[in-house]
Parts: C-alpha cells; structure tokens; sequence
C-alpha cells in the first residue's frame, strides 16, 4: 500500500489518500486538544496507545456485526481505513450524566440514564459543535430520515457491545461520540476513531475517570490511563 499526498488535517489525526481509491491512511497524532482546540498539548505515545486502541474496538465492532472503516495497521501510529463520506454529525449515547449534558440541565454527573440517551451535534468547530435535532439533519440535507435511523440503532448496537467489555475490566462507560460515513456502495459505515479521546470511563467502583477528562481537568497521567483501559479489556501496549 503506497500512502499517497495528506488529504486532511484534523486537530488529532492527518488523512492520506493511498494508491487504492476506496483506502485513505488515518495518521493518529500526539496532539491532544479540548474546548475546540483552544487547550492544545502533545502526549508523547498519544498517537500510537490511540491507533492500536481503535484498531482493537473496531475490530470488535466489527465482529459483532457494526460495518466499521477497519482495514489493518499499517505502522505504530497509522491505519488503512475505508474511506467514507463523512456525514458532519457526531452521535453521542450517554449512559450516565456527564460534561454538556450536565451543564445544559443543571443534572448532577454520574446520574445514571436508563434507557441511555442519544444525541447529535453539528462537526462545526467554528459554531462550537452545536446541538441539532432530526429535523436540522434532514432539512439541511446533512442526513436522510433512513441515514439518521440507521447511525441512531448502530450507535445504540455499539453501546451494546462496549458496555460489557469496558464492564469485564472494570470500568463504566459513561459515554461516547461516534461519526459515520457512506461507503463507495451507500451503505452507512462507522468511521473516525473510538479512543479515550472520545469516550468517558470511570474505574466501576472508585470512579476515578481514565478518559481524555483527565487533559481537560488536569488531572494527569493522560496516556498513561489510556494504556491502563487498554490493558484491562485485554490489549497490552
Ligand atoms: P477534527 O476534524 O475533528 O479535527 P481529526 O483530527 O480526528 O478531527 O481528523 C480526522 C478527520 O478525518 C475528521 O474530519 C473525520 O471526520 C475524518 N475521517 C475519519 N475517518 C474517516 C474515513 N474513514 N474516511 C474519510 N474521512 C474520515
Ligand atoms: N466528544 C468528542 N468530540 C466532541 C464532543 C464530544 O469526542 O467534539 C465526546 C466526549 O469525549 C464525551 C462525549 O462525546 O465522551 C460527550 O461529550 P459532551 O457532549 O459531554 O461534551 P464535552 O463537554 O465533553 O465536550
């Protein structure tokens, strides 16, 4: 596989086109950002824990039946992925309170939300991820009625498969924000990335929190957590 000219660069990952028109190589960075890229540090490692850790999750979607971009790895911080056109909508299930949702409701977090919630936000650094519903998504032509049903069951079939994983090791988790795309046949495919930078997990009983919350508060020891999840849902980096 020959990797070709950048196609994109993101805030953590770059994009490469490839010889093969329907791969793209995802470039997994150490820059680590928060608050739409006004808090932004390099992790070393950042790149490569995220690489192997979404190449495992999606490889485990996968198995369960998700159509993911997954190909292979291609080196410690690259991957060959399908490449997709990306609908700009983030979709975020919520198992217990957290973060926005705490702050738009005035909700107490860890609040536990049974059935989990769903939500979807605008990819709009600029208007800062805003919020939309159904109807924004279908009458500004982000989504079809059938796309959005779809992204909502597939996100709600990944909550499925990754509650227990992260459960057997120990953790909670709390929440997560997926992004799909269209295949070169129209089938809908989850893209992007499932790592500790887009997803909350708290250890199950002390509920110290072992996700990217850890750069947004301060707290420390980022990739190092990172490393711990992975090592407890069986992946030793
Ligand atoms: P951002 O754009 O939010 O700064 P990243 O730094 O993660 O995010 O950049 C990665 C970009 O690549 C995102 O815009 C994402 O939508 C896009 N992307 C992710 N996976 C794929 C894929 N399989 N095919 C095409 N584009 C993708
Ligand atoms: N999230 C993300 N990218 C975004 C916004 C949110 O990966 O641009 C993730 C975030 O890490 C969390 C979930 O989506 O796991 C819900 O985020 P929330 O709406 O609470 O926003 P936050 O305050 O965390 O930005």
């Amino acid at each position: 596989m020959q990797k070709g000219e950048e196609l994109y660069r993101g805030k953590a990952k770059t994009v490469f086109f490839t010889d093969d028109p329907n791969l793209l190589i995802l470039e997994f960075r150490n820059d680590t950002s928060a608050f739409d890229g006004e808090k932004i540090e390099q992790l070393e490692r950042k790149g490569e824990v995220n690489n192997k850790f979404n190449h495992f999750i999606m490889q485990q979607l996968e198995s369960a039946g998700v159509k993911t971009q997954v190909e292979n790895l291609v080196s410690d911080t690259e991957s060959l992925v399908k490449k997709l056109k990306m609908i700009p909508v983030e979709c975020v299930v919520r198992n217990y309170a957290a973060g926005s949702l705490c702050r738009r409701l005035g909700v107490e977090e860890g609040k536990i939300l049974n059935p989990p919630t769903f939500e979807f936000f605008l990819k709009n650094d600029a208007l800062h991820d805003p919020m939309v519903n159904e109807s924004h998504i279908v009458g500004f032509e982000w989504a079809t009625q059938a796309q959005i049903d779809e992204m909502k069951t597939l996100s709600f079939k990944v909550n499925e498969v990754l509650s227990p994983l992260f459960a057997k090791g120990g953790m909670l988790l709390v929440d997560f924000k997926l992004e799909f795309g269209t295949d070169s046949q129209g089938n809908i495919v989850l893209g992007d990335e499932f790592t500790p930078d887009g997803c909350r997990l708290w250890d199950s009983e002390t509920k110290k929190k072992l996700d990217k919350d850890r750069f947004r508060q301060g707290l420390g020891s980022v990739v190092e957590s990172y490393i711990e999840v992975a090592s407890r849902i069986g992946l030793d980096l």
